[in-house]
């Protein structure tokens, strides 16, 4: 088809030639999808469009976008790993996103780059997220140095966790040096953020002598420091208050693996006072742990884990969309429900039947 017979979208007048196309090789480059070769080299030039699309490739449902993801990945690899991984958690209201954005900024100022990600599994039982729906860290979100993603979507707890894991390969690789990755305090979440991230932090409020009681115990035994937010104003001295006691109860706590002793800290994340602090703990902690081998060692262990883990879910996915398993489990449960059936000779009649075997599982 010649040139000026093609339809360009715009108006023109029958007899008069349609006047040469603004740009010709717009059409084309739209048409064009992006290849393996692009995401790679723009995620490695720190390109934020490509990093983005790469992390929505592996929340895609297709099959063919997530097999192009990990051949991403794959290759990305090798440049991730460069990096201090921040585990941040504290209830809805204690001040995550706005201890986030101060601290991101002063870690920019630092001449870091700084990537948020979130874990936040009430994105998938309801479509209201509890880290998602506000509008957060504006003034972090409009730096260069920052990239900041909303939780993952899905089914599990563990894909959720995946892709998150997932995206701090591909946040690496594009060139940040400081992951922080932000839950809330809603089942296991924490425990998947914390066997993702080198050092965890827990925000806390202040005046709340009995809260540590409140927040499960083993939320408290991960964390590697417990900052006391809000202590500004009426309640600074609340805070102070506060931090004697949480250093009291975090002492009774037994020794970590790291060889890292918990501190506690106060900041005011409106005022930035004590924010400094805190970047200085984890770097005190990166070097403590570096020196040690603990830093290489836990991320070495939590490699290994994530192998179990996907290989886990993997699995029970497959078991549970097993066409004659689907058939077969409502009976099953029902059996199982009214004490015709064990338990147990109920697993196993499904698993025979998901591993096509008549031997024993
Ligand atoms: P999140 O739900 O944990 O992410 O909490 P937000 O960051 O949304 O903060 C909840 C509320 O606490 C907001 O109204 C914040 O302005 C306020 N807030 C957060 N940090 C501080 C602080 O350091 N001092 C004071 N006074 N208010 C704060």
């Amino acid at each position: 088809m010649a040139d000026e017979q093609r339809p360009t979208g715009r108006k023109t007048k029958k007899g008069v030639p349609a006047p040469a196309s603004l740009n010709p090789r717009l059409k084309r480059q739209r048409k064009q999808a992006w290849g393996l070769q692009d995401y790679v080299s723009g995620i490695r030039s720190g390109d934020r469009v490509a990093l983005a699309k790469a992390i929505t490739l592996t929340e895609s449902q297709r099959a063919q976008h997530r097999q192009l993801a990990q051949e991403i990945i794959g290759i990305c690899l090798p440049d991730s790993g460069k990096s201090v991984r921040i585990g941040i958690t504290g209830t809805p209201g204690v001040g995550k996103s706005t201890f986030i954005e101060a601290f991101g900024q002063h870690l920019i100022d630092q001449g870091r780059r700084v990537a948020v990600l979130a874990v936040d599994p009430s994105s998938q039982v309801s479509r209201g997220s509890i880290l998602g729906d506000k509008t957060r860290m504006e003034l972090l979100s409009r730096r260069e140095e920052a990239f900041i993603r909303p939780s993952p979507a899905g089914d599990s707890l563990g894909g959720v966790a995946r892709k998150t894991r997932e995206a701090i390969i591909l946040c690496e690789a594009a060139g940040y040096d400081t992951i922080i990755v932000e839950t809330v305090g809603v089942g296991q979440s924490e425990t998947a953020v914390h066997s993702m991230t080198d050092f965890f932090l827990l925000l806390l409020l202040p005046g709340a002598g009995d809260e540590l009681q409140g927040i499960k115990r083993g939320i408290v035994e991960m964390a590697d420091l417990a900052v006391v937010n809000k202590a500004d104003g009426d309640r600074l001295k609340l805070a102070k208050q506060a931090k004697q006691e949480y250093r009291n109860a975090l002492h009774l706590l037994p020794p970590k693996d790291s060889g890292w002793a918990a501190r506690v800290e106060i900041c005011s994340a409106t005022t930035g006072m004590g924010i400094a602090e805190v970047w200085k703990d984890v770097q005190a902690y990166c070097r403590q742990a570096q020196d040690n081998g603990y830093f290489r060692r836990n991320r070495q262990n939590q490699a290994r884990y994530w192998l179990h883990e996907t290989i886990r879910q993997e699995l029970q996915q497959q078991f549970f969309q097993h066409p004659e398993v689907q058939q077969l489990l409502p009976g099953l449960e029902q059996a199982v429900t009214n004490g015709q059936q064990s338990s147990f000779m109920a697993a196993e009649k499904l698993l025979r039947v998901f591993l096509n075997t008549d031997k024993e599982v």
